[in-house]
């Protein structure tokens, strides 16, 4: 019997009676992970053959049930994957090839594309076909009923080789929308013909939870005995939802990506889809205690693709428990339930109090304390260096990235702190010729160190960095340990000061002494001012921690 002869009478689906829904919801879920194919369409996302690897046995550690590595008939760079991947050992995930049915009028023993799915040797093969009979007929051009036989022909060949096969119904519910009845045909062609696997798949993103949540149990009354997953996209900000209305109505894969990385806006976002699965409505997917390796996975996925990471991220954004308004700190400060949804550390996330102009005394210690300095909310000195910050930042200034900028106004605040240099005078010349084509920058510094006048002259790229030359030839002498600080990140942006008055200008400055990182922040309404600013809060926070004045 043809996929066609089958066709559903039209009285629509019975919807399944609870106790059927409740054996689906509770049955167990598994995740399938698609960074290295769906993450990787990503604009801006271009992983090599060592990061894709490297990944999948982050992945494989992590715990997900799928690993979908690349499309086999798409490039070579996806065949070479799967070779390598073949010869190593997977503790907990399964590796999947992905591709597409055979093409329309070709056997399907002769289809190219579908002999290199198996040719990657995979336990699992997951193949698209079309649900949506505007794409059978524009797109593919071919008949829908030799559409429903590309997808059972497809299935029942991988089914014969032995693979695990998962059968994505690409555009799905669209598909349904116009016309259900063929939209459900493809995904019994799939089904009668061995697939263990059918993917609602909402591919342009266009979808809204509570239709996905219908659609989802109405496939199930129809096709009861069916294993169901999702696979949504993020263009309307309902990745996450809809997934999770599809669960709730009965579907028990998962795909998305890491991040939310896909196409467009991106994919299901696991990052967030696994906290709350997990935390939220009691169904556990990964390891015991391996949801505490989520944050530094977000972040070391972020780290491959070369991206900045997102630090509003539910969950893993360094923003995510980040604690500004002087109300909200004193209240976190008493328990930490008031402004959090979540014990941060349970996804590998840490609370931060920021110091900002909305900044009560309770941050101020709460910050000072997390740094290691011990300071009481009634003392003076905390008043003190409150009116101290909220100046500043009338000025321009802004320590959320500056911590190390921070502990020293404390410090200095504290009179805890003996100074390593004392500046007495800095010049800094630019000279630019046009012909013959010269440019050259020079600074001197003027400092005084253990009462002693060190002069200085250096020349450099520019003036900032020919300051920074010029200050550590003059340090150099009495702390050689200098020559291992690095400035890694220069950041200059112009701002109001709030004052009306002329724009100033803001510098960041990230340094590192190989061991950590810290950052320093610079105000004034010259640039070479507030570049010196940072940098000599950036060299003085290296000399105390080298001098082991900080703990
Ligand atoms: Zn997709």
């Amino acid at each position: 019997m043809s996929p066609v002869a089958s066709v559903r009478d039209t009285q629509g689906p019975e919807l399944p009676d609870r106790s059927t829904l409740n054996y689906f919801m509770k049955a167990s879920l598994n995740i399938y992970d698609t960074t290295l194919r769906d993450g990787a369409q990503g604009e801006g996302i271009n992983f090599s053959l060592a990061d894709k690897l490297l990944l999948a046995e982050r992945l494989d550690a992590f715990g997900v049930h799928y690993i979908e590595g690349g499309w086999p008939g798409s490039n070579e760079k996806d065949i070479a994957f799967f070779a390598e991947a073949a010869k190593r050992k997977w503790t907990h995930a399964k590796i999947a090839a992905f591709g597409s049915t055979r093409k329309a009028g070709v056997p399907v023993e002769q289809d190219s594309q579908v002999r290199l799915l198996l040719d990657a040797e995979t336990p699992v093969v997951t193949f698209f076909g079309k649900t949506w009979l505007l794409h059978v007929e524009k797109v593919l051009r071919t008949t829908p009923d030799e559409n429903l036989r590309m997808i059972a022909d497809t299935v029942a060949h991988l089914k014969k080789q032995g693979r695990e096969v998962i059968y994505d119904a690409e555009h799905f519910f669209d598909g349904y929308k116009a016309h259900s009845d063929y939209a459900l045909q493809t995904l019994r062609a799939a089904l009668e013909a061995g697939a263990d696997c059918l993917v609602l798949c909402d591919t342009n993103g266009g979808s809204l939870p509570d239709e996905v949540g219908a659609a989802t149990r109405e496939v199930l009354a129809a096709l009861p005995q069916a294993r169901l997953g999702i696979h949504t996209h993020n263009d309307c900000g309902l990745g996450v939802a809809n997934a999770l209305a599809a669960v709730e109505n009965g579907a028990r894969q998962i795909q998305g990506t890491l991040n939310g990385f896909g196409e467009r806006t991106g994919n299901c976002n696991l990052t967030t889809v696994l906290p709350i699965l997990e935390l939220k409505m009691n169904r556990p997917v990964l390891p015991p205690g391996h949801l505490a390796q989520l944050q530094q996975l977000s972040r070391f996925v972020d780290e491959i693709a070369n991206l900045h990471h997102d630090t509003r991220a539910p969950f893993v954004g360094l923003s995510a428990f980040a604690h500004k308004g002087g109300m909200h700190v004193n209240a976190v400060n008493k328990t930490d339930l008031s402004y959090e949804h979540i014990e941060p550390s349970v996804v590998g996330n840490r609370q931060r109090i920021l110091v900002g102009e909305l900044s009560g005394r309770t941050n101020v210690m709460l910050k000072a304390r997390e740094l290691g300095l011990q300071i009481e909310e009634k003392d003076a000195a905390t008043r003190g260096i409150l009116d101290q910050i909220k100046a500043m930042e009338m000025q321009g200034y802004e320590f959320e990235a500056a911590d190390a900028s921070f502990e020293l106004l404390v410090r200095r605040a504290l009179q805890a702190y003996t100074p390593f240099f004392e500046l007495e005078a800095y010049h800094t010349s630019l000279t630019r010729k046009v012909h013959p084509h010269f440019t050259s920058c020079e600074a001197t510094v003027n400092i005084k160190v253990d009462g002693k006048a060190i002069a200085t002259v250096a020349e450099g790229d520019g003036p900032v960095n020919a300051l920074d030359q010029s200050l550590r030839r003059a340090l150099g002498g009495r702390y050689p340990q200098i020559s291992k600080l690095t400035l890694i990140d220069y950041k200059v942006r112009i701002i109001n000061s709030g004052l009306g008055t002329a724009a100033r200008t803001r510098v960041l400055i990230e340094s590192s002494d190989g061991e950590s990182q810290w950052g320093t922040v610079g105000v004034s309404d010259n640039v070479i001012e507030a570049s010196w600013l940072a940098l000599v809060d950036s060299v003085e926070y290296f000399l105390l921690r080298s001098s082991g004045q900080k703990s």
